[in-house]
């Protein structure tokens, strides 16, 4: 197999099989996480559940060792392949906008760290996870596995969504997109939710969408948020 990771890559599976134990520990940064907590329900999340799993995915694993002391910031950081954790608000905000069940069919464009899919998995989704970097995919996949969860990941371009899956409960978006992908708003269940972040590559809208009816949708903007940009046929260049 060819071998894709960079050194520091490569790092976070040296601990791999003791991620749950010694320095990766869950445990580890318990009083961080609850800190952290605070904050981002300080800053107006509500939802219970949201930050039920924030206090309890430990997201010092999702990113490098050398970034692990920031983990319980509430910042974004950089997971390589010029991209980023999201910030923990900007994960627990998108989050609540889903309004995620248990057992809802969740599709996330942007696996990224794998962050945001624990959260949804730790809240009971049934989540689907598109990623178009490959090392991206292949180191969320590993920590998703290490902690027990089972999502279904792909490494394609996300901007088409995962129509073989579809319909969803909800989406979310976790790259600014240039207009609202019209695949995803396809791929959605009636009723469902479509959460992406809209604008150009400096600053973003939050757009909610739910599918009302079979050609019914009801749009929403909520706040400016900044993100990485959505690259692909329906997004970026
Ligand atoms: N949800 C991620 C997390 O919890 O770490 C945040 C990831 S980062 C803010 C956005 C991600 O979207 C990046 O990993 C980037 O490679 C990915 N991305 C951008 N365009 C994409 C596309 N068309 N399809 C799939 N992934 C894409």
């Amino acid at each position: 197999m060819v071998n894709i990771l960079t050194p520091s890559e490569k790092r976070i599976f040296k601990t791999g099989n003791s991620l749950t134990k010694g320095s990766r520990s869950h445990k580890r940064f318990g009083r961080r996480r609850s800190q952290l907590v605070k904050k981002i329900e300080e800053k107006g999340i509500k939802d219970q559940n949201v930050l039920q799993a924030v206090n309890s995915v430990p997201r010092h694993i999702f990113v490098d060792t050398a970034f692990e002391n920031r983990a319980y910031e509430d910042s974004a950081l950089p997971i390589g392949n010029d991209q980023t954790i999201s910030q923990p608000y900007t994960v627990a905000a998108q989050t609540e906008l889903l309004e995620v069940k248990k057992g809802d069919k969740i599709l996330e464009i942007g696996t990224g760290s794998g962050y945001q899919a624990a959260i949804l998995l730790h809240m009971g989704a049934e989540v689907y996870s598109v990623e178009r970097h490959e090392k991206l995919y292949l180191n969320a996949k590993e920590i998703l596995q290490e902690l027990g969860y089972r999502p279904h990941l792909k490494l394609g371009d996300g901007s088409l969504g995962w129509g073989a899956y579809a319909p969803y409960d909800g989406i979310v978006v976790t790259a600014g997109a240039p207009v609202v992908p019209e695949d995803l708003k396809k791929q959605l269940e009636i009723g469902g939710k479509l959460v992406v972040p809209v604008g150009d590559q400096k600053s973003q809208v939050m757009i909610r969408i739910t599918r009302t009816g079979e050609d019914e949708y009801k749009e929403e903007r909520l706040s400016h948020f900044k993100f990485v940009p959505l690259i692909g046929e329906k997004g970026w260049d």
